[in-house]
Formats: C-alpha cells, sequence, structure tokens
C-alpha cells in the first residue's frame, strides 16, 4: 500500500512538470547563428504560452541579434523578408501585420527577453513556424512549433 501511494505521487509529479514545461519554454540563441531547438511543442491547455528567450553568446544585438517570431509556415517565408525591411528600431517584425502571431524584441549575447501569447488562435491541425528574424538568420535559426491537447 505504501508503494502504491508512492508511486502514484511519482506519476502526478512527473505529470504536472511536463504540463508546466509545455506553458512555459525556453530556448537558445548563440554567436553561432543557433537556436538550440528544432522543434518546440505546446499545450492548447496553457491558456498563456510564455517563451524565454537567452541569448548565450558574447555579440551585441546590432550585429548578431536575435528574436524569436511565431507565425503559420505558409506566412514564415514573407513575413521573414519583410521583417529584414524593417529595421532594428522595430526588431526586423513587420509592424501591425496579423501574420505575425508572436515576436519578441531582438537582444544580444548575454541578455534574457520573454514573450507571452494566447493559445486561443492556435490550432492543433495548423503547422507553426518559429524563426529570429534578423537579416539572414531565419534561413538558419528556424524551427517548427506543433500544438497539442
Ligand atoms: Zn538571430
Amino acid at each position: 500500500m505504501k508503494i502504491n501511494i508512492f508511486v502514484l505521487l511519482i506519476i502526478s509529479t512527473l505529470s504536472l512538470e511536463s504540463f508546466a514545461a509545455e506553458c512555459d519554454q525556453i530556448i537558445e540563441g548563440n554567436d553561432a547563428l543557433q537556436f538550440n531547438s528544432k522543434a518546440m511543442t505546446v499545450s492548447a491547455g496553457c491558456e498563456t504560452i510564455t517563451v524565454t528567450l537567452k541569448h548565450t553568446g558574447q555579440l551585441p544585438a546590432n550585429i548578431m541579434g536575435h528574436n524569436w517570431v511565431l507565425t503559420k509556415s505558409s506566412d514564415f517565408m514573407p513575413v521573414a523578408q519583410a521583417g529584414g525591411g524593417a529595421g532594428l528600431e522595430n526588431d526586423y517584425v513587420p509592424q501591425n501585420d496579423s501574420r505575425v502571431i508572436a515576436y519578441s524584441k531582438i537582444i544580444g549575447g548575454g541578455e534574457t527577453t520573454t514573450v507571452s501569447f494566447s493559445t486561443a488562435d492556435l490550432s492543433k491541425s495548423e503547422s507553426y513556424t518559429f524563426f529570429c528574424s534578423f537579416p539572414g538568420h531565419y534561413a538558419i535559426m528556424q524551427g517548427s512549433l506543433s500544438v497539442i491537447d
């Protein structure tokens, strides 16, 4: 009987942790033009997703800036290309563009930023792409985001 309760406690603790991880995402960018993740999974059960972006490099934002931008995969290329013309003052993100689901500011080495967005407009049947919109980075710094229950 004691063993059964112990097992139940472990299972409930694990499920709580995985739930928290899906609502609260952490991703790192570095000076080598890389995110440390190519795929993110979020839960539709989360009302709000919070993505924390850490720049683990040392180069400043105007040289090796990174941000985290989310669009539908079909909008990724046109939004990424439009972002290059938006300028650093706009975080290389086209402003007032409904294709942009969420984006963080551009940060440099040693900095951290967060962005929160609602899951209300996300669909489990849709394919999403996250990327860095700093000019030239999106070709490498991109990954998929999928929504599960
Ligand atoms: Zn970048």
